[in-house]
């Protein structure tokens, strides 16, 4: 990878530009439909595509972007969800982030970093319910608790198996390093380092970032030029919806992912797309200062979906199950299920005893069989595939096969052999049932490679060979 010397500004992001192009826009129906067109090719957008998208509230137009959106999801996507759990190991933190109930200053919080023993018992609890690719999540800080501690819960995850599995990528999503210390965390063996900025817009970043090392905007918004110059290729990024105008923000989420494409070789590997939630003992106690509702979030999941289709894009159970089903076909890659946002909650059974350590409130309380069954009676392949990053297709090698559309001869088969070993090994009699007419309807609408490959490891999954990947 041809990665230059990482920045230390974010004059990347231009403000007047981008207000620039917000501005000079009119919803003109006929320039829509020639966007759509355009994007229906999957070949991406530009900003002036995406603001004339936004600007869109006519009912017959709302339905055209999303029927393109669907289009190009199934297109790249076909019907696979990729499912992941995020593992809270700390939930001590430096900084003052106004939204977040571990904030420095809440004092309300149950403040706890779990010891390795309670990595290990989390893990063993997640594992236990079937998952393989974990998120582990941490607030700032810095010595006992920092990086080190971080390596150690990554290998102590690593390191569970038991009787019924393992888990087999760990993502993470934590505060932002120097080079030498991305350099460090990639010998953990970690998939993608995800970090959102929240808010690329810089008043409104100053005043809900009210302490702490985060305080610094520059130094946030370069940290995935570092990463890449630390040789991770896989990077995660993402706003937090509600802090600023959701226009403003996914155009100036574009000119982010174009500084990546230009001076590290290649934009991001996912973009996750939270909403803020209510958070006991934020500083936001009135709601979101810009919220975003309903109908604009699913606008959001369907312009990203089309601006960058080969990127994936994830929702977590800050959303309800209801609101999650109804923009999975319109963009959703990967989500998150049965998630608990306290640090101990898995091997405790819950929130309710140790809800006062919480992140904040979760919109989604299903259990991840319950999530399963559900996503596979709606027509989606679950899938615990974690292929590409163990057999090192990452970055610019994934980019290169996903582009000409050769990663689904891979994905599809893995989607199939890893749901179904989680049926065989996991899934209650109902997830069973629904879980193996998906993967037959599946099967049965695929053509060449990937039916064959589906077909032979599935046969080897069902003769109980364990993670069969291709
Ligand atoms: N401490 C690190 C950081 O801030 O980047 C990483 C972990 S932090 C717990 C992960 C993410 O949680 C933040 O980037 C933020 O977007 C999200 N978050 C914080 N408060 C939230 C809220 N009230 N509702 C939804 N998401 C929230
Ligand atoms: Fe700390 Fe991250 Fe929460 Fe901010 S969002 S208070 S940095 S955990």
């Amino acid at each position: 990878m041809n990665v230059k010397p990482p920045l230390q500004t974010g004059s990347f992001i231009d403000e007047a530009a981008i207000g620039h192009v917000l501005d000079s826009v009119r919803p003109d129906p006929v320039a829509i439909r020639e966007v759509l067109a355009k994007a229906r090719q999957a070949r991406g957008l530009e900003a002036r595509d995406m603001a004339l998208l936004m600007t869109l509230s006519d009912p017959e137009l709302l339905e055209e972007l999303f029927a393109s959106a669907r289009q190009v999801k199934e297109e790249i996507y076909g019907r696979r969800l990729v499912l992941f759990a995020p593992l809270y190991v700390s939930n001590l933190c430096g900084n003052e982030c106004a939204y977040c109930a571990f904030r420095a200053g809440n004092k309300t919080l149950q403040r706890k970093a779990l010891s390795q023993e309670e990595v290990r018992a989390e893990v063993e609890a997640l594992v236990d319910q079937g998952h393989k690719r974990l998120l582990i999540v941490a607030g700032e800080t810095s010595g006992q608790h920092g990086l080190r501690y971080i390596m150690d819960c990554i290998a102590t995850a690593y390191g569970v198996k038991t009787d019924r599995g393992e888990i087999r990528r760990i993502n993470v999503n934590l505060a932002p390093l120097e080079v030498e210390e991305f350099r460090q965390l990639k010998t953990s063996g970690i998939g993608t380092f995800q970090l959102f900025q929240e808010t690329y817009h810089r008043d409104t970043y100053r005043r809900v970032h009210l302490a702490g090392p985060k305080s610094d905007y520059d130094w946030r918004v370069t940290a995935m030029h570092r990463a890449m110059a630390g040789g991770l290729d896989d990077v995660g990024i993402g706003v937090l919806f509600g802090l600023h105008d959701w226009r403003f923000e996914l155009l100036a989420m574009l000119a982010h992912i174009r500084s990546l494409e230009k001076h590290c070789g290649v934009g991001p590997h996912t973009i996750s797309v939270p909403r803020m939630e209510p958070a006991h003992g934020s500083n936001v106690s009135i709601g979101p200062p810009a919220p975003v509702s309903d109908l604009d979030f699913k606008k959001i999941v369907a312009i990203l979906r089309l601006t960058v289709p080969y990127t994936g894009m994830i929702m977590s159970t800050r959303e309800s199950a209801e609101m999650r089903n109804q923009t999975l076909a319109l963009g959703i890659s990967q989500i998150s299920a049965g998630s608990r946002t306290n640090p101990g909650a898995y091997k405790s059974g819950g929130e309710s005893e140790i809800f006062d350590a919480a992140q904040f409130q979760l919109g989604d309380h299903r259990e991840l069989d319950e999530v399963i069954r559900e996503v596979a009676e709606m027509g989606y392949l679950p899938s615990f595939c974690t292929a590409c990053y163990r057999l090192g297709r990452t970055g610019q090698d994934f980019m290169d096969l996903a582009r000409p559309g050769e990663i689904k001869d891979h994905c599809n088969p893995n989607a199939v052999a890893t749901f179904l070993e989680y049926l065989q090994d996991y899934g209650s009699p109902e997830t069973r049932q629904a879980g193996e007419a998906a993967i037959a309807r599946e099967i049965a609408g695929m053509e060449g490679v990937a039916r064959q490959r589906s077909e032979a490891m599935a046969a080897r999954v069902r003769r109980g060979e364990p993670d069969v990947i291709c």
